[in-house]
């Protein structure tokens, strides 16, 4: 990607300046030389472009190891891609394989020498790492439950793939300010969590002529990170066949547009805070002066997209299930595992939610008993635990250049305490992150647990932990609000478990957790 003339307005940062000399796609054409190389030879300024190739220089950032995503589009695999996941996992990840909060899987231990072997044996099941990290489009998201869904106004997955086609390996869109991410869903339950999305398409239905057409309203300017923004409506409806059209389009005005000084107020949401929303659409409408105003949105709830246990599919007589994967981690043996339910029963399809979990489909309603009492799922409960089973924990100390804490250690002992302590009749989700940069969507769960540096009354520094109540992307979507006070690790069960207590013993009637913290 070139100059563009709008940049002359800003002072560029180092980043912006390194991309201009060398586009972060072409770190595939470096590749093949580059690991001939001894990984000490390669200059810390470079470590930039890996990510663009789906990897992260993994910490201590001298022995030559990456953490490596692979992008797919609205978390479906087939088997093929599915065997061939957990092969990585076992030849070079350490027999472990991460599910992410995009949908995506991502590994760690991934050699320098190996990567080009690595990349084209991806390639050659039809999987990509390219664009999973860097400034680009990254995996566009979908409801995981699109197609099969009882509760969606259509099926989404072409729309998925014609935008994640569009973008894909594109050089016109590769040099962004910073990621830019897309959220697509027609489920009436917000399960593919609009607003904390660069851009998202939600599901409405519009009068046009004699006809009620069903499409998308469109949000912009979401994202988490240390400076939550929840995505503002646009006045505007698209149909599924233009979709791709109008992700371009809000694609070309963040890149001419986004602020590219700072790249802590890089993202598109920086953008349209100052622009607002009225102002955004007048651009878009300047590319596509025929988009109809917005439709009615059918939006009803939010579920975060939670699918786990056991459930009908829109398809009479098939089932899906889904499997709670705790922290996101699995190792690659039961991995194959479930594999192996999905090929014997299932229709040579898996996917991942963006809650770090695995579901099943197509399983046939006369299997499905015996699929419940196959000796995996007793290790992997189809029947989730509603506070352990729900949260989310980001990558953390054990591997993040930028964690305060670990997490995905701490987090299970921790959510498997609470639920032998409470007996709710609903989800409750709790999210642990080892930073402020919100990587486990942690603003917008019930209880959010974000790791922090503290102090002992010696002054010496100790992991600590800062707790916010009730967060929700319920009408439009409201972010936890943090409690005063850092909490230890051992106190981190106690202090939660008051918040539920309090909960517990006060809520009226179906009140949830988010309902009950905005009323007291
Ligand atoms: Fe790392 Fe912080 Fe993101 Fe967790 S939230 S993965 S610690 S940057």
């Amino acid at each position: 990607m070139s100059y563009i003339a709008t940049w002359a307005d800003q002072k560029l940062n180092a980043n912006e300046i390194s991309k201009l000399k060398e586009d972060g796609l072409d770190v595939f054409k470096d590749l093949p030389e580059l690991v001939k190389k001894p990984f000490s030879e390669v200059d810390k300024s470079y470590f930039m472009y890996f990510k663009y190739a789906g990897l992260t220089v993994q910490k201590p950032q001298d022995e030559g190891y990456f953490m490596m995503r692979i992008k797919i589009p609205g978390g479906r695999i087939n088997i093929k891609q599915a065997d061939h996941i957990a092969w990585i996992g076992e030849h070079y990840a350490h027999g472990v394989i991460d599910l992410t909060t995009r949908q995506a899987v991502q590994y760690h231990w991934i050699p320098f020498a190996e990567l080009v072997d690595i990349f084209a044996g991806i390639e050659n099941v039809g999987l990509t790492t390219v664009g999973a990290e860097g400034d680009i489009t990254r995996n566009v998201i979908d409801n995981t439950l699109s197609g099969i869904d009882p509760d969606e106004l259509f099926d989404t997955r072409q729309t998925v793939l014609d935008v994640y086609r569009r973008f894909q390996g594109n050089y016109d869109y590769s040099n962004l300010p910073r990621k830019f991410k897309i959220s697509i869903s027609s489920n009436l339950y917000n399960a593919a969590d609009a607003e904390i999305n660069d851009l998202a398409f939600v599901p409405a239905t519009k009068r046009i002529g004699r006809h009620t057409v069903k499409g998308f309203n469109v949000k912009v300017g979401g994202g988490l990170g240390m400076k939550p923004y929840l995505a503002q409506q646009l006045n505007i409806f698209v149909t599924p066949d233009r979709v791709a059209d109008v992700a371009e389009v809000v694609c070309r005005i963040y890149r001419d547009y986004g602020y590219r000084r700072s790249r802590s107020k890089a993202r598109l949401k920086f953008l349209v805070k100052d622009w607002g929303a009225e102002k955004f659409e007048d651009k878009v409408r300047e590319y596509m002066p025929d988009l109809q105003t917005k439709g009615r949105d059918r939006t009803k709830g939010w579920n975060n997209g939670n699918a786990l246990g056991v459930h009908r599919q829109k398809q009479k007589d098939f089932y899906y299930i889904g499997v709670s994967v705790p922290s996101g981690r699995i190792s690659a043996d039961d991995f194959k595992a479930l594999v192996d339910v999905a090929r014997e029963y299932g229709k040579d399809e898996i996917r991942f939610d963006h809650c770090q979990n695995m579901i099943i489909p197509w399983i046939p309603a006369d299997k499905i008993k015996e699929v419940e009492a196959l000796p995996i799922f007793e290790k992997f409960s189809l029947h989730p635990h509603l506070i352990a089973d729900y949260g989310n924990t980001c990558t953390g100390a054990e591997y993040c250049n930028l964690a305060n804490t670990l997490t995905k250690s701490i987090f299970k002992p921790l959510v498997e305490e609470l639920d032998n302590r409470f007996s709710f009749d609903s989800p409750l989700n709790v999210t642990m992150t080892g930073c402020g940069n919100n990587c486990a969507h942690r603003s917008i769960a019930d209880i959010g647990v974000e790791g922090v540096h503290a102090r002992t009354p010696d002054r010496q520094h100790v992991p600590g932990f800062k707790l916010s109540v009730g967060g929700s992307l319920v009408n439009g979507g409201h972010f936890n609000e943090q409690l005063k006070g850092t909490f230890s690790q051992a106190q981190l069960a106690d202090s939660i478990s008051a918040l539920l207590a309090d909960y517990r013993d006060n809520h009226e009637g179906s009140e949830t957790f988010y309902e009950y913290y905005s009323r007291t």
